[in-house]
């Protein structure tokens, strides 16, 4: 792999001044490496200041440009590399609305084509370069125009150059900030060159196996000399990811130990009375969970427990008996939700329902003006008030709970570790008891591998009563029907969403697409109202704009898959997802769960002319199944292995590289708790190994994924 190094990023010609030593890795790239002050703040618009940020800023997905293909055998629709000569170019001006457009006439002994590249695409420098008669090498997207292939936008260089842009395997990174895909790659191939000697390995040769060591891992990760590298090295930085995880857990486990929580023991009579008192009888799966999770409180040992089942199975139901229970047995219970729409929506369900218990709960976020804040701090540190419901403003340092018996934490795996160490320090010197929520449902398997000896309870059973959500896949010449149909339903009084997908390369053109789709439908629809919320707006935009959906003052809401997670409008009947095979089965599956919440039949479209065969079985997974268990384990199937070169969706826990859906991670996954657990047991602090408790503290930063504030 010593190749791979060098290959990592040497602009021929380039000699690396002398070395950076580890501790530059954490220092700013401006200070430690003067010779790119000029990519600083590009760099620093991609998220990144140090070098070791920089060797993390991992691509999300790869271009193989390594095979050179003849002229007479390019293919149309395919990115490709063709090893060329220039016949032509011609400069034609751009007026009026249209661009400037460079067109290249190129030539092998096989064939000719085309290269295009239409206004700002073209940087007028490297007009010197694309002169008749030299030899280069293109790679880019080909189509056909008549018979001929045409290059559209392609990069090119000189041939034999070591040009980290064509024919090879070239990284694509998540841009940010205008930044463009070119400009990443040659910043982070420049850094990484100086940086990447500099990287020790935090494993011993023996812990790390088979595996390659982190600095190989690293430069195949981001240019390996052919893709076959890549699952290597992803699997080695999976490794170190999950070893992270593993420590943290195994490290929780061992000062868990030591400590204590509240016995909280709910009167069974008194649990009895509180379900009877509910609107509706509890399921059998709700009850159980009621009763797995109150056998917990009653021990001194705290509880760590995942309540899941899918969106509207009842969870909230649960929490809400429970947290009474808790209650009449003398304590306090808090919920926090990750956002104030969530938030507020909790406690606009709870709060009656906990009131026809006889309990008091409260709102609480940072949004309320500072006095009715104190006030209810105040009452909170009296116990006058019982559950408290609110955003991680209800773990913030101003809030002392007088008895805190029980935590509830919704959509945990969206809070941050400092967020949830906050809330454990929250029970006056006992721990607290903590009830997840997740709406995402994992494999059991899985999620004992992952979350370590967190207890789980499974909601599987649906309320009585509920009706089904019809669910269809449609190309987009249905689309006129579609807005038809969406139109009906508005003028029926019923509302819908329409969800655009992310993209991946960028935040900036996700929402430039939705904000696309709202004008063609606005114009397409003048008679609905529409509205649009997406990641990149403030969150008190976001909220007023959801705020009016639920007040009905809109009749179709376009959304980046930000409305995912949690809102509630149950006069919303229709779900139509655009270019559904780019989501995640998992994320479909809770997209379809935002309507079918009232009493109206509800359809969810899932719109794509993907003709990729696994996009349609997977589509197909989410069409024939409301089940969001059977929809994960399928998911797992379907997705199986080598799905490493193809756009990577991201697991459920806050994981950057490994995936849960990924067979060889699992046994990573496993093979690290067992290396965790023993490094734990013999060295508790890690006093001893430095470098894995700077790993694991490289990994367990904020793990927030943007999408919500
Ligand atoms: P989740 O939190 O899992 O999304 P909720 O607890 O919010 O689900 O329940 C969704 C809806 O179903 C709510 O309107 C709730 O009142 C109702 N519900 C919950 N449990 C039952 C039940 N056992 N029988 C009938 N309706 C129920
Ligand atoms: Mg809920």
């Amino acid at each position: 792999m010593q190749s791979a190094r060098r290959r990592a990023g040497d602009p021929p010609g380039r000699q690396p001044p002398s070395g950076l030593d580890a501790a530059d890795l954490d220092r700013p790239i401006r200070d430690v490496l003067p010779e790119l002050a000029r990519g600083v703040a590009a760099l620093a618009r991609l998220g990144i200041a140090t070098p070791r940020q920089a060797l993390f800023h991992l691509p999300f997905r790869y271009d193989d440009f390594s095979d050179l293909r003849p002229l007479g055998e390019l293919l149309p629709d395919e990115k490709q590399s063709a090893r060329v000569r220039v016949v032509e170019v011609r400069v034609e001006k751009g007026f009026g609305r249209r661009p400037q457009r460079v067109i290249a006439q190129l030539a092998d002994d096989t064939g000719t084509a085309e290269a295009i590249w239409f206004g700002r695409q073209f940087v007028e420098q490297r007009l010197a370069r694309l002169a008749p008669g030299a030899e280069l090498v293109f790679s880019g997207k080909v189509a056909l125009r008549g018979w001929r292939p045409q290059f559209v936008g392609p990069d090119f260089s000189a041939v034999g150059s070591d040009s980290v842009h064509t024919g090879r395997v070239v990284p694509v990174y998540r841009l940010a900030g205008g930044v463009t895909q070119k400009r990443a790659r040659d910043l982070l191939a420049r850094v990484l060159e100086r940086a990447l000697p500099a990287v020790s390995d935090p494993l011993l040769p023996e812990e790390r196996g088979s595996l390659p060591t982190l600095d190989e891992a690293l430069a195949a990760a981001h240019f390996p000399e052919e893709a076959i590298d890549v699952a290597a090295a992803l699997d080695r930085l999976a490794f170190d990811e999950l070893l992270a995880l593993q420590l943290s857990l195994a490290q929780a486990r061992v000062a868990r130990e030591g400590l204590h929580a509240a016995r909280v023991v709910v009167d069974r009579e008194e649990l009895e009375r509180l379900t009877a008192s509910l609107p509706f009888v509890l399921t059998g799966d709700q009850r159980r969970a009621v009763d797995e999770i109150i056998a917990d409180l009653a021990s001194d040992r705290p509880m760590r427990r995942l309540l899941q089942g899918d969106v509207g199975s009842g969870k909230t139901a649960v929490a809400a008996v429970t947290l009474a229970g808790v209650v009449r047995a003398g304590w306090q219970g808090v919920l926090m939700a990750p956002t104030e729409i969530l938030a507020r929506q909790h406690h606009g369900g709870l709060a009656p329902l906990l009131a026809t218990l006889g309990v008091r709960a409260e709102f609480l976020s940072g949004s309320l003006p500072a006095a009715a804040r104190r006030r209810i701090h105040d009452a909170i540190a009296a116990g006058e008030i019982d559950v408290v419901i609110g955003t991680h403003a209800v773990i913030s340092e101003a809030v002392t709970f007088r008895d805190l018996g029980l935590a509830v934490v919704d959509e945990q795996h969206r809070f941050g570790v400092a967020q949830r160490a906050a809330l454990q320090a929250k029970g006056a010197g006992l721990e607290p008891h903590v009830l997840a929520l997740t709406a995402t449902p994992i494999p059991r398997t899985l999620a004992l591998t992952f979350y370590g000896d967190l207890s789980i309870s499974t909601i599987r059973e649906l309320p009585p009563g509920r009706q089904p959500i019809r669910t269809e896949v449609r190309n987009r010449t249905a689309l006129p029907r579609i807005e038809a149909f969406l139109a009906s339903e508005a003028a029926a009084g019923r509302q819908g969403f329409v969800v655009v997908p992310l993209i991946s390369e960028s935040e900036a053109l996700t929402v430039a697409s939705a904000e696309a789709e709202v004008e063609r439908l606005r114009a397409a629809l003048p008679q609905l109202r529409v509205g649009l919320v997406h990641g990149q707006q403030r969150a008190t935009d976001r909220d007023a704009t959801m705020q009016a959906v639920a007040a009905g003052e809109i009749d179709l809401l376009v959304a980046t898959s930000v409305i995912e997670v949690g809102i509630d409008v149950p006069n919303a009947s229709v779900m139509l997802v655009e270019d559904a095979e780019r989501f995640g089965l998992a994320q479909l599956h809770q997209l379809r769960g935002r309507v079918g919440r009232g009493t109206d039949r509800s359809f969810c479209i899932l719109l794509s002319d993907s003709v990729d065969e696994l996009a349609r079985r997977r589509l197909e997974v989410i069409r024939s199944s409301s089940d969001g268990f059977a929809i994960a384990e399928a998911d797992l199937e379907l997705r199986g292995a080598g799905n490493l070169l193809g756009t990577r969706q991201s697991g459920l826990p806050p994981l950057r590289v490994a995936s849960l859906f990924e067979p060889r991670h699992i046994a990573l996954a496993e093979r690290a708790r067992d290396l965790a657990n023993d490094l734990v047991a013999g060295d508790p602090q890690l006093a001893r190994r430095p470098a894995l408790l700077r790993l694991r503290d490289d990994f367990a930063s904020p793990e927030d994924d943007g999408e919500v504030a």
